[in-house]
């Protein structure tokens, strides 16, 4: 078994769950599972669906304990896991600019504890701020002074 996540490609730990559901343990996506039959399908949509998903599944991690399980239908929740439909999770993604720099803030302040802590913004946040990569938000967050100074 491949050790991937299969939504945004980085190194995982992949561990299957029984069924053919697989249970992916990645430092941006968190854990998911994923139920055979999105596995099959998720293979079939494009980069782009994929990339929003992985920023929406970037900001759960930071927003909510509750780990996802992406089922094709349906939602509830089966023991430690909320049952999420994929493409209902997509209809969450930001709809302008506006919203994205909403959103990208809140996952921002998720991130520090304390106003005058210091983040890293490297490439590896990128999804934190649904960023095709990480270089604008660099020198957005480069240039905005994060302190109580
Ligand atoms: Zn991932």
């Amino acid at each position: 078994m491949e050790n991937k996540c299969m939504i945004c490609g980085r190194e995982a730990t992949v561990r299957n769950i029984g069924a053919d559901a697989l249970l992916f343990k990645c430092s941006s996506c968190g854990e998911i599972a994923i139920a055979g039959r999105v596995q099959t399908a998720l293979l079939k949509e494009p980069q782009e669906v994929l990339s929003k998903l992985s920023r929406l599944l970037a900001e759960h991690r930071l927003e909510s304990n509750d780990k996802l399980f992406l089922v094709g239908g349906g939602e509830g929740r089966q023991k430690d896991f909320l049952l999420v439909d994929y493409k209902e999770l997509l209809k969450h993604y930001p709809r302008d600019t506006a919203e994205i720099l909403d959103r990208s803030l809140l996952n921002l302040s998720r991130m520090v504890s304390h106003p005058s802590h210091e983040i890293q913004i490297t490439e590896d946040l990128k999804e934190v701020f649904f960023a095709e990569n990480g270089m604008p938000y660099y020198t957005f967050a480069v240039s905005l002074q994060i302190g109580d100074s």
